[in-house]
């Protein structure tokens, strides 16, 4: 019978034979980390992300404790992998005519089919192993963002990265541009250690976020993040936010850009995380003249689906709005008399800014 240790070896050689680029394996007891979600969501801090809520039948939170959502696991392998391409970052490309898509979305898949088809081929070779060694067949789960699971408290404690002050997962080698899987299994295995904090009196992310969504080091409001106006909230960005998006049409990369980790991170070797070149600062007035047919086909296979239609019309009104270019007023003009109101208020209010804007520089 193999130990603990030799199977969790053998767990990350083959995570790493199914492409992964880091794997490592966490036990599965609540943290420090476990603690704080459940008043961060009772702080409304996830906004109208209701999934992150979703609770057991006695009404505890399933994210908050594996215990809760998955009693029977006893280890989570976390796996990641590396999607930083050659373009340059937000920080330092484009112009005013150009919005910004995140750059785990300008990719040639979706990172979530990826990864999934990743997780599986570990899962059979995972499982052919333990039926060689006569330990039957684990139970196991594999979920890429899906799962009753905060994974990036797991890839802490699985040893892949420490959970900067922007909340993201950051390796010392790696940087944070790195997507996550996680299984979950019934085999007991050896946990790897959390690294250490290296962030030490950095506060590049904090300082330049810009619609402070960080209340705090280590704690995100997702309600002000760009990531999540511009992708998950459906209905009007409250207006106090829009300026602050800049011009951002689906997600920000800001406080990663910013990082000191990320200055020399390595670039993919995963060929379905290279760049579709039109999605590399896309020209707002194409993305705001896309008809719904095209939308479908440009963003086919890229998690930009997720932002709907509209909702990329309404920000990409609000980014031109933002770039001050008064090149925008007239298809701003045709937006203003879209069918979704959500879409026309974005489109006036962006036209208002642009003449204030103007105004502003005439002075
Ligand atoms: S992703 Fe952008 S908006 Fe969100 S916390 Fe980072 S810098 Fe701020
Ligand atoms: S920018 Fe600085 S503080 Fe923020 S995550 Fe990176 S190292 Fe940590």
């Amino acid at each position: 019978m193999p130990s603990p240790l030799h199977l969790s070896n053998e767990i990350k050689r083959l995570a790493l034979d199914a492409g992964f680029d880091l794997a490592g394996v966490s036990g599965v007891s609540d943290t420090s980390e476990h603690q704080f979600f459940p008043q961060w969501i009772a702080d409304g801090r996830a906004g109208d992300m209701r999934y992150l809520e979703t609770r057991n039948e006695a009404g505890h939170l399933k994210r908050a404790s594996l215990a809760i959502s998955a009693p029977w696991a006893r280890s989570v392998v976390v796996c990641a992998l590396n999607y930083n391409t050659d373009q340059p970052y937000s920080t330092h490309a484009g112009t005013t005519s150009q919005g910004w898509i995140s750059r785990y979305a300008w990719t040639q898949r979706d990172y979530h089919d990826v990864l999934l088809a990743k997780l599986r081929q570990l899962e059979t070779s995972l499982t052919a192993h333990c039926e060689q060694a006569g330990i039957g067949t684990p139970r196991t789960w594999c979920y890429v963002d899906t799962g009753p699971i905060i994974e990036r408290i797991f890839a802490k404690y699985a040893g892949i990265g420490w959970i900067g002050k922007n909340t993201c997962i950051l390796n010392q080698e790696l940087g944070s541009w790195l997507f996550l899987g996680v299984m979950l299994t019934s085999l007991e295995l050896t946990p790897d250690l959390p690294p250490t904090d290296r962030c030490g009196s950095c506060t590049r992310c904090l300082d330049a976020c810009p619609t402070n969504a960080f209340p705090a080091p280590y704690q995100l409001d997702a309600t002000k993040c760009i990531s999540y106006l511009t992708i998950e909230k459906r209905g009007a960005i409250p207006e106090d936010l829009r300026s602050g998006i800049g011009r951002q049409v689906f997600g920000c990369d800001i406080c990663q850009d910013v990082c000191p980790w990320n200055r020399q991170a390595p670039l993919t070797k995963t060929p379905e995380f290279f760049p579709r070149p039109k999605l590399v600062n896309p020209e707002l007035e194409w993305l705001a003249r896309l008809s719904l047919e095209e939308f479908r086909e440009v963003f086919r296979g890229t998690p930009v689906k997720r932002a709907k239609y509209t909702g990329l019309l309404r920000n990409a009104a609000i980014a031109m709005g933002n770039s001050g270019e008064e090149r925008f007023l007239t298809v701003l003009e045709s937006l203003s008399r879209h069918n979704d109101p959500i879409v026309a208020e974005a489109a006036d209010w962006a036209r208002r800014r642009i003449l204030a804007i103007g105004s502003d520089q005439g002075e």
